[in-house]
């Protein structure tokens, strides 16, 4: 139903600089209006964000390209997702080939995210919890994704990414944030290289903001 204008949204974003060749093929597959709410569901493929309830949101389209496209994503790379939110990232990231594991730390969220996953057919490793700790059992991740902002990079993440591995992350105030691409070069040596100004929800946890 909304197939051309989904293929207007990826040629726009092709426009903007988003040119990896997986990324595309799977912003053409995986249907965005799936992962939001009734209410809203018309302006699926405009390229901005959309609250998903809960005070929470799916990111903007651009955003998000930007992100995946940094994470440099493989066929087979094990990645961390932290902050499910509506699955649609997640989805993304599993159409592109990787063996996906995301933490979501509201629960009615996760829940959403875990049956529309099942619905969908889709194979992403689920956890509820805080994702400031990253998910040690699985660790090390060849690649870890933040989809909220955070004052800091979490110890933990560091530790539990892989040598080679890439993270990116949004770090900064509470209103705006840079996001940050790590490559781990060593066991506690990363290089960093930042694209400025973003805006994200708050990644709120133990090494995160705190919750009010
Ligand atoms: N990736 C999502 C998508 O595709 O819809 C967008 C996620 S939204 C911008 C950020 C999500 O991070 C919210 O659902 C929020 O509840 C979650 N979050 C915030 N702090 C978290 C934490 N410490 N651990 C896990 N999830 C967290």
């Amino acid at each position: 139903m909304y197939k051309l204008q989904r293929l207007e949204l990826v040629e726009n974003l092709e426009k903007k600089g988003i040119t990896d060749i997986a990324l595309l093929k799977a912003l053409k597959e995986v249907q965005r209006e799936k992962f939001i709410p009734s209410g809203v569901r018309q302006h699926s493929y405009k390229d901005i964000a959309l609250p998903i309830g809960y005070g929470q949101t799916i990111s903007q389209p651009y955003t998000i390209g930007i992100m995946t496209q940094a994470l440099d994503v493989k066929e087979g790379n094990k990645v961390l997702e932290i902050g499910t939110g509506s699955g649609y990232q997640a989805a993304l990231l599993e159409k592109m080939g990787a063996k996906v594991y995301s933490i979501e730390r509201h629960f009615d969220i996760y829940n959403d995210a875990l049956n529309r996953f099942d619905k969908l057919g889709l194979r992403v490793h689920c956890k509820h919890g805080d994702g400031t700790i990253g998910w040690e059992e699985y660790a090390p991740f060849d690649k870890i994704i933040v989809t909220a902002g955070s004052p800091r990079v979490p110890d933990q993440l560091k530790k539990q990414l892989a040598l080679s591995g890439k993270m990116v992350i949004p770090v900064g105030d509470k209103f705006s944030q840079t996001l940050q691409v790590l490559t781990k070069i060593k066991d506690d040596e990363f290089e960093i290289e930042d694209i400025p100004e973003f805006a994200f929800v708050p990644l709120i946890g133990r090494e995160g903001w705190k919750d009010q």
